[in-house]
């Protein structure tokens, strides 16, 4: 297991107020109106026993509602042996700025499991998720209306599949049962493209970035994304997906892996899939054939490249390793791996930083996505397609007669062909990704107070938020 938080003197939670303070004060907020927001509104921890081969065995869990300003309360349920209530409380945190920046209308939750998934079988696992969703929805912490979990760290469809299962078994008469948790199995109410899409959201958001000249300056950058040397760390669910896609897409080099049991670098590039094929099988990085492998896989955070990709876990980048980052931009597909203590730093030295709360938002954007389609109980996609391609070939023949002129191959492909469901998904991540980074910047662009895009996306997520505190009213 990396190392969590380190030698920090602040909490994840602290960490997170006080990355929003600075936006509440750019704002101008009233300090009471501050304090709503950044308050807990709740958090459920619960004991359940399981029987586990015959031995009772307690598990401890916790959902948080950071705030339910709109409802459901949406973010993931995580499985590890670090959770706590505090890490717990600050990823709700993270949810509710999350969902503002990317205008998706939901409020901010999160839940945690204490638990090391690799030491029970499936069976084992099916029955303590199970009985977490239970004590979560006999609890009112879990339901299509007003809390609505999905995957994170150590969980996945699986473990999504078990959940909607047992909330349909306990309300049977609930109509929109399978919109109680988002990241199914597609076969189950799930939506294609929600798997890869953390990861293609922070690609989203990389090619946005070079597409503004300014930005690219800013940072120190000549040219385009495609060359790039870039390090990750973690090659789970976002860090592949994102990486993979870099490198056969983008024509980014990916020139180290940091993974737990170490770390993989190649100056001319690393293969994604094929390592990703390697973990697949060995369970581990050890032994991989085409690369160095370097045994103290953290202290690749600080090697010399253009962009830090920090995908696995909260409190990478702290005081005491920050001014050892070399890359010129950190793109935080985790949440909270740079401390506050480690942010101030790298805005000392001049270090841009796409923060969390906004790069890792193509999870939730889609799981948004995903519980509109529970609720509409239709596939996107599933009334207009055919019209849409009827359309394109009557507007193809239409060219082809009028300009007498042989149209492209790829063209009339093209023209001919409705989208389907995956198309509208990468589309509207693709759309809600650049709008967001647009906000973002112009907030930059504009206020002489702002000077870097963690303050610029908390004002964009905190002027949503306090308007709607506002509107509805506190009693
Ligand atoms: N666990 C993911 C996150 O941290 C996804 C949350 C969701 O889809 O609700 O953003």
């Amino acid at each position: 297991m990396v190392d969590n938080v380190g030698s920090e003197s602040l909490s994840f939670t602290e960490s997170v107020n006080h990355m929003a303070d600075r936006a509440f004060e750019v704002l101008n907020i009233d300090p009471g109106v501050a304090a709503a927001i950044k308050a807990c509104t709740a958090t459920l921890e619960v004991h359940f026993p399981v029987n586990i081969n015959g031995k009772i065995e307690v598990f401890t869990g916790w959902r948080s509602v950071h705030s339910s300003h709109r409802l459901p309360a949406k973010g993931g349920i995580r499985y590890a042996t670090i959770v706590d209530q505090d890490e717990v409380e600050a990823l709700a945190a993270l949810m509710t700025y999350k969902c503002a920046i990317v205008d998706v209308p939901f409020g901010g939750s999160k839940g945690g499991l204490l638990i090391d998934p690799t030491k029970y079988s499936r069976e084992d696992m099916q029955k303590i998720t199970r009985r977490f969703a239970r004590e979560l929805i006999r609890k009112g912490f879990l339901s299509p209306a007003t809390n609505v979990p999905a995957p994170d760290m150590g969980t996945g469809e699986r473990e999504m599949a078990w959940i909607a299962d047992t909330y349909k078994h306990l309300h049977p008469e609930d109509v929109n049962y399978s919109g109680c948790v988002t990241g199914k199995p597609v076969a189950h109410g799930g939506l294609r493209g929600r798997a890869e899409a953390t990861g293609r959201g922070v690609v989203y958001v990389l090619r946005e970035f070079f597409r503004n000249p300014d930005c690219v300056a800013d940072t120190g950058f000549k040219g385009g994304l495609g060359g790039k040397r870039v390090v990750i760390q973690g090659l789970g669910n976002v860090g592949f997906h994102a990486s993979k896609l870099l490198q056969e897409e983008d024509e980014c080099l990916i020139t180290g892996i940091i993974e737990k049991d170490g770390a993989l670098v190649k100056e001319d590039g690393l293969d994604i899939q094929h390592i990703h094929d390697y973990i697949v099988e060995h369970k581990t990085i050890l032994g991989y054939p085409d690369a160095s492998h370097v045994s103290d896989g953290k202290s690749l955070l600080a090697m010399d490249c253009d962009i830090l990709i920090p995908a696995a876990i909260e409190g990478q980048i702290t005081a005491d390793n920050a001014g050892a980052i070399k890359a010129n931009l950190i793109v935080e597909a985790a949440n909270g791996p740079v401390t506050f203590e480690a942010d101030e730093i790298l805005r000392q030295r001049g270090v841009t930083i796409l923060p969390d709360a906004y790069v890792n938002a193509g999870g939730v954007t889609v799981s948004y996505f995903e519980w509109v389609r529970n609720l509409a109980h239709i596939r996107f996609g599933r009334m207009e397609r055919r019209y849409d391609e009827m359309r394109g070939s009557h507007m193809l023949s239409a060219l082809k007669s009028m300009t007498q002129q042989p149209i492209p191959e790829w063209i009339e492909k093209e023209l001919v062909q409705g989208a389907n469901e995956l198309d509208l998904v990468r589309s509207g991540l693709d759309d809600t990704m650049r709008l967001s980074f647009q906000q973002i910047k112009a907030v930059l662009d504009s206020n002489d107070r702002v000077n870097d895009y963690r303050t610029a996306s908390y004002v964009v997520a905190i002027d949503k938020i306090s308007r709607s505190y506002l509107d509805i009213g506190v009693y």
